[in-house]
């Protein structure tokens, strides 16, 4: 099973996903075989939903949290994204990381919140540069995954996000890619020994239509969780096209 999810981040207002659903669902093959995700704003979520869910494409929230309800101002909650059509959840994505101290600790809770309310999560992951330099990559991997033993097992897909790959153009050599999804094949095989959960491993950091197809031929890559090409529907569905 290949994955593509589109990461809208704080981008589009009502008539722009209006027409960018209506554009991607007119380039869409029927009989395509990807499972294709979009992860709107919270204001757009029910009117994505309602566009792109009687073909079958599954929407995500950006984040979550870990209570069902209560003073948080700001926040969404997991039966709220339910409600809102959604089918699965981004967590753990590295601006979310960075730029609201997001931590494991809470993040543990947010995916055991998530399968409470029947989402599956999409578990970002991903070292800096600087922790990329100072060859502390697999450690990082291994630490962010290690909320597994906190959550214990359940539905997941993850993406790898190397942070300095995030919307810079940079994309990951594929070694690199090779290397770190290897690793977070072993580690998840650890953590989910003996159950039933085969978890995809999505890539994410600058995926293009010129370079998915390279991705998607290196082990252990089940597909691509895209921000910036995921804003044009005619790039967005050719990252489909390559993937089903
Ligand atoms: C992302 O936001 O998860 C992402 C991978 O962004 P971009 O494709 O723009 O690098």
């Amino acid at each position: 099973m290949r994955c593509v999810v589109a990461n809208w981040k704080m981008n589009l207002t009502k008539d722009e996903a209006q027409a960018f659903c209506e554009d991607l669902l007119g380039r869409m093959a029927p009989e395509s075989e990807a499972e294709v995700g979009i992860a709107p704003p919270f204001t757009l979520l029910h009117q994505v939903s309602d566009l792109v869910r009687p073909r079958g494409l599954q929407v995500f929230g950006q984040n979550g949290h870990a209570e069902a309800k209560g003073a948080f101002t700001g926040e969404i909650s997991m039966p709220q994204l339910r409600d809102a059509g959604c089918s699965g959840v981004l967590l753990g994505h590295s601006e979310r990381r960075q730029f609201f101290g997001e931590t494991d600790v809470a993040l543990a809770k947010k995916v055991k919140a998530a399968w409470q309310w029947d989402l599956l999560p999409l578990l970002c992951i991903g070292e800096t540069l600087e922790q990329r330099d100072a060859g502390q990559t697999l450690d990082v991997l291994a630490q962010q995954l290690a909320i597994l033993a906190e959550t214990g097992p359940g539905p997941l897909w993850v993406a790898y996000e190397p942070v300095w790959a995030i919307g810079t153009g940079r994309r990951a050599e594929a070694a690199q890619v090779r290397e770190a999804h290897a690793f977070i094949r072993t580690e998840l095989n650890r953590h989910l020994a003996g159950t039933e959960y085969r978890v995809p491993i999505l890539y994410g950091g600058s995926v293009t239509p010129e370079s998915f197809p390279e991705l998607l031929g290196i082990p252990e890559v089940a597909g691509g969780l895209v921000g910036g090409a995921s804003l044009d529907p005619r790039k967005f569905a050719e990252l489909v096209k390559q993937a089903g």
